[in-house]
């Protein structure tokens, strides 16, 4: 199929569905895909966004994996779809479940008092290991605040999957880098002995973005401001600490949009985050602002969403082929942790 015969097919469904059918659009996407979308916005936003569509029946992710999941999570009356299920996430792969109930084991063996936290960026199987031991999800945008409320509950915070978005939150928060330890899977009791985690008030599970890290660095920061003297520069905290410190801010992908939009007339910045979302918001602005990316990043996972695909699952979803689909016992426990999140 073309995307010339996609782009019809599409237009049909949608006129003939109406307010049936709610497409949702990542930021990540490229403009293609998002012409379609009826919501545009980070993960969580389009979760909630499609939830509160009271008439809407099928809902379309056009995302990656673990999103559909949180829409399916959030909105259980209605039919979610993405158009190729095999658009994952690196990141949420990092912490598969059965690893982190044996890390769960021995750390709570040093001491039975740790909140698990975890990011919204990861599966439904590990947001319900969340929810069902008391603890929370969290985003880029708030993760501040869900740490904060995590250790005020336990002694501890078990923070997944993102090492560098637990590491950037904690010296947001003024935490001491001393207390703060690496749970590296891949290593014989997360190479960490008793002590360290006797000291820890904050176990980072060994995670990362790749389309973050290590693909944005000082260097990148270094070289923009080469080029634009005196130019503003943001990243995601989904990058590392190093580079985070070099920029001097960060924010989430709704934080950054909302500073562009912020901007005067004749403002810079340079932005650290996947390219697709930086290039619209630069397009949008153009001739009011100057907004670059950091660095031209993609996320592989994102661009498998195409309009045939599209397509092709909107062909489908009267019949509900291709649903995602959750156990409820592990959709109500995840449902606490992103309600526990809510509430804070
Ligand atoms: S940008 Fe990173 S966190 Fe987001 S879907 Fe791609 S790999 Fe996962």
């Amino acid at each position: 199929m073309t995307d010339r015969e996609a782009h019809a097919i599409i237009m049909r469904i949608k006129r003939e569905l109406g307010d049936r059918l709610v497409i949702l659009g990542h930021h990540y996407q490229k403009d293609t895909v998002i012409e379609f979308a009826d919501f545009v916005g980070d993960s969580l936003e389009l979760a909630r966004a499609a939830s509160q569509v009271e008439k809407a029946e099928y809902i379309v992710f056009c995302g990656v994996f673990f999103m559909a999941e949180t829409a399916a999570i959030l909105a259980p009356g209605k039919s979610v779809f993405i158009p190729d299920s095999k658009a994952g996430c690196p990141l949420a792969d990092m912490a598969p479940v059965d690893r982190v109930e044996k890390a769960w084991d021995i750390i709570t063996g040093v001491d039975p008092s740790v909140v698990p936290v975890t990011y919204v960026n990861s599966s439904a199987a590990l947001k319900a290991f969340c929810g069902a031991r008391g603890g929370a999800v969290c985003t880029s945008a708030n993760a501040g605040k869900v740490v904060a409320w995590a250790l005020a509950k336990g002694k501890k915070v078990l923070f997944m999957p993102d090492m560098n978005l637990g590491r950037n939150t904690a010296r947001a928060m003024g935490i001491d880098d001393g207390v703060v330890v690496l749970w590296d899977h891949e290593k014989h009791d997360g190479g960490l002995e008793g002590k360290d985690l006797a000291r820890a008030r904050i176990v980072l599970w060994k995670g990362w973005c790749p389309v973050h890290c290590p693909e944005f660095t000082v260097k990148d920061i270094e070289r923009v401001r080469r080029i634009h003297p005196g130019i503003r520069v943001m990243v995601h905290p989904e990058t590392d600490p190093a580079t985070v410190k070099a920029a001097g801010e960060a924010g989430s992908t709704s934080q950054m949009l909302s500073s562009i939009e912020a901007l005067p007339d004749g403002g810079r910045l340079a932005v650290g985050t996947e390219a697709n979302m930086v290039l619209r918001a630069a397009r949008k602005h153009a001739g009011r602002l100057e907004i670059i990316p950091l660095k031209e990043v993609y996320c592989d996972d994102m661009a498998r969403i195409t309009l045939p695909k599209l397509a092709v699952t909107l062909m489908k979803v009267g019949k509900g082929e291709g649903r995602v689909e959750l156990p409820e016992g592990l959709a109500g426990d995840a449902r606490k942790a992103l309600e526990a999140m809510l509430r804070i």
